[in-house]
């Protein structure tokens, strides 16, 4: 479905002047950018009228598809009445709001929630608060954070150093401040020779002698829980997590869930803490939290934390961003907490949930392994990651190239194919999408 793009002076355009993110601009000399002019539901259609389905939610965002009529609605309504106003010495009703749905949806332990305007500022909050706390708690060397080595939770500086992946590290590594990284699971290649279905998540080994060595210097532990989005959709099962609350817990070690990937239903509830009776001390949000409409995140905590802040102006907690709870993004969030709560909907997921299990089972011939949880599917192509698939030949690049002949927006990460649709498509689609894969897949390892 690639046209004559090449020529097309809006394309020429951005060549000259916009540098995007995570792109090889060479790459647009012989396939541009798709220039994407408006999107309906779970489409993209660019100039030429083509349709691409976005098998990725655009980056994990979109929950309730493009163009979604009851957000378009409880956006143009606050616009109405404010678009922007700062969030210190002021408040607003979206806000209010907002923070009152989000605490009633986590675990009862979490109480106070803090805005900001992207997930990994999320991540810089909860980092920071943790910090905070235990100097105000007089624990002034609990000062690192322990990370897992397949561990991401953003770019900036400082989520950058609690990043487990070399890719995202190795040019800026002399900068980032110093934590302690940890061996984490991988269930793949999993080197106790188990089943992430009924393993007892003995690799959790390294992470408890980790804690229990420097429990004096650590001041929290951050994880993707249940799944590492960036290292290749590594998926884990829950006991592992159960493993590291009991260790925070006696230890008193912070334990930091960055759920800005898997939170609002993407693994099928609402929260992984929630549905796994875990506690975190914090918990990182973002990505679906406007179902892809606006910028916003929230790093939620509790009462305890919070109280260490209170009182004497000295204790107050400096992190302000222009952006802050910004209104528009709000009242955005609030419908699509209602899309999410009303109606049974995270219950309708499950049928879809098996479709994709099922439509999955057609991988199964492949050397690879397809796994799933909730409405994350990935595909990973082979065991023998370095021989076959070694980086200089793209095999990723080319299925994303195939995907857009097909009609399939795919983002493969290295050699792991992954499904990340909104959560608004339906069976027959997931069929689409994983047929076309299939198709798209076969054509480039022939
Ligand atoms: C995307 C992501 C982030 C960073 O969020 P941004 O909004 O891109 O800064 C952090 N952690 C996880 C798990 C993510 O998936």
């Amino acid at each position: 479905m690639i046209t004559e793009n090449k020529s097309d002076l809006e394309l020429v355009r951005d060549f000259h002047r916009v540098w995007h993110p995570c792109t090889q601009h060479k790459d647009f000399e012989t396939t541009p950018p798709i220039l994407v002019e408006r999107a309906e539901g779970i489409y993209l259609y660019d100039r030429q009228g083509n349709r691409y389905m976005d098998v990725i939610a655009s980056w994990w965002v979109n929950l309730f598809g493009h163009n979604h009529p009851r957000l378009n609605e409880a956006l143009t309504r606050q616009l109405e009445k404010m678009a922007h106003v700062m969030f210190a010495g002021i408040t607003h009703q979206p806000a209010i709001d907002l923070a009152d749905s989000l605490v009633a949806l986590s675990p009862p332990e979490l109480e106070k929630v803090f805005f900001s305007d992207n997930g990994s500022t999320a991540v810089e909050v909860a980092l920071k608060m943790s910090l905070q706390y235990w100097q105000e708690k007089g624990k002034t060397q609990k000062e690192q954070f322990a990370y897992l080595k397949g561990g991401y939770h953003g770019e900036t500086l400082g989520a950058l150093s609690v990043c487990g992946l070399e890719i995202f590290r190795n040019k800026f590594e002399k900068v980032l401040a110093s934590h302690l990284p940890v061996e984490g699971p991988d269930c793949f290649r999993c080197p106790y020779g188990l089943q992430r279905e009924s393993c007892n998540a003995e690799c959790f080994e390294p992470m408890e002698k980790a804690l229990s060595e420097n429990s004096d210097t650590i001041a929290g532990v951050i994880v993707e829980p249940l799944v590492q989005g960036a290292a290749g959709m590594m998926m884990y099962p829950p006991v592992y997590l159960k493993k590291l609350q009991t260790a925070c817990e006696s230890l008193a070690i912070h334990m930091i869930f960055d759920e800005i990937a898997v939170a609002f239903g993407r693994t099928g509830s609402m929260f992984v803490c929630g549905a796994h009776d875990l506690r975190p001390t914090f918990l990182c949000l973002s990505k679906g939290i406007t179902s892809g409409y606006l910028p916003l995140s929230a790093t939620l905590t509790t009462d305890e934390i919070y109280s260490a802040f209170y009182g004497e102006t000295r204790k107050l907690f400096i992190h302000s961003h222009s952006y802050s709870a910004n209104p528009l993004a709000c009242a955005v969030a609030n419908e699509t907490l209602k899309l999410l709560t009303e109606n049974n909907f995270l219950e309708s997921l499950k049928p879809k949930i098996a479709a994709l299990k099922e439509y999955g089972k057609q991988f199964d011939s492949m050397e690879g392994e397809f796994r799933q949880t909730g409405m994350i599917a990935a595909l990973e192509l082979t065991k023998k990651k370095k021989e076959r698939f070694a980086a200089e030949k793209r095999v990723g690049y080319q299925i994303f190239l195939e995907g857009l002949k097909r009609g399939l927006f795919l983002r493969p990460l290295g050699d792991v194919v992954y499904f990340i649709p909104p959560l608004v498509i339906t069976e027959d689609e997931i069929g689409v999408m994983l047929n076309t894969a299939h198709d798209c897949i076969d054509a480039i390892l022939k």
